[in-house]
């Protein structure tokens, strides 16, 4: 542990006399032991996927949402030695150690294998006689982008599993696209080639050039949720929402926006222009069965609401 600590200390750059702190000395113990355990996760099955609806807002001008449009698959991890981990604390991790080659791999797979599931199973929305089915996007880290074969694993797990290639939709943030943006160009491209919708997630946090955002073959910008969070108190972050949506719809994007908490926000969002809303507000992250189950209701429940005054 103190040879990670050492690492640590050197790889930031720090002078080794202010690194044996205990503090600093527990998170190196912490993040040592995510990191074994991380090793042997995907193995030992202790990964699900969760996943999170997104809502249209209808178009009609009623300001109301009209139905969920999409949703998004996240990562979670049971360790039997350290419990329920966030994705926030074992991604990073995954990303410096290359473990997130062998996890992303797993994501893109079990996500096509739950598609075709619920495809046969005729789920609301994503039966195979959907039409247009619900979009189901997975998170793609920048090693994944870079790794050689991501291209054909996504064309292998969409094959094997008979999903059309427009189901399946790829978020990837835009502090990630924008480092080594000219790599990344042609990686986009592979995948859009597929068919595969792309995403840029987090979107405001990074740092676009408007021209590479032109180039860049994307359908969606995902509103970051710190804009979102406090759009309600700082006419700053309102203002940076609004111009988000006008560059999005400038560019003829969809503009998605994330974290939606409360129906103020919602109906803030939709009074802008927001394309779609997704957050606690509508629902949480949840395992596949009970999103089967919340999509069967939803499907007869009205979503409507009252349109914005
Ligand atoms: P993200 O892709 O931006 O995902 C959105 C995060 O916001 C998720 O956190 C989601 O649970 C959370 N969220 C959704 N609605 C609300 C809301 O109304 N309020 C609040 N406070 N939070 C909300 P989660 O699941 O903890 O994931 C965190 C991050 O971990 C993701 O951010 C993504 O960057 C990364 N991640 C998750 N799954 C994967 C994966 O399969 N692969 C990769 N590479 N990264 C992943
Ligand atoms: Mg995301
Ligand atoms: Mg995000
Ligand atoms: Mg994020």
């Amino acid at each position: 542990l103190a040879d990670v600590a050492m690492y640590q200390a050197k790889a930031q750059g720090r002078d080794s006399a202010h690194f044996y702190t205990p503090e600093l000395n527990q998170r190196a113990q912490q993040r040592a032991l995510i990191e074994t355990q991380l090793r042997h996760a995907v193995q030992a099955q202790e990964l699900s996927l969760h996943y999170q609806p997104r809502m249209a807002v209808d178009a009609s001008g009623e300001r109301c949402v009209s139905g969920v449009s999409g949703m998004e698959a996240l990562l979670r991890w049971h360790s039997p030695v350290l419990g329920q981990v966030g994705p926030d604390r074992f991604v990073p991790i995954a990303e410096e150690t290359g473990l997130i080659v062998e996890i992303g791999n797993w994501v893109i797979e079990t996500a096509c294998a739950q598609i075709a599931a619920w495809r046969a199973a005729g789920v609301p929305g994503l039966a195979a006689s959907a039409a247009p089915p619900l979009c189901v996007s997975i998170n793609l880290s920048a090693v994944q982008l870079g790794a050689p074969d991501l291209i054909e694993r996504l064309r292998v797990s969409l094959h094997r599993h008979a999903i059309p290639a427009g189901q399946l939709e790829i978020e990837i943030t835009e502090s990630t696209l924008m480092d080594r943006v000219d790599t990344h160009l042609r990686t986009l491209h592979a995948i859009r080639a597929l068919g595969v919708r792309l995403a840029i997630d987090d979107f405001g946090t990074g740092y676009s050039s408007l021209n590479y955002l032109n180039r860049f073959p994307i359908d969606l910008l995902k509103i970051d949720r710190s804009f979102v969070r406090d759009m309600l108190d700082d006419p700053r972050d309102l203002a940076i929402v609004k111009a988000i949506i006008g560059l999005g719809h400038t560019l003829d994007l969809r503009v998605v926006a994330e974290g939606v908490e409360g129906e103020l926000e919602a109906q803030a969002l939709r009074a802008a222009g927001c394309d779609e809303l997704q957050g606690y507000h509508y629902a949480r992250p949840m395992p596949a069965e009970a999103l089967a189950d919340w999509l069967g209701a939803s499907a007869d429940l009205s979503l409507r609401e009252p349109a914005a005054g």
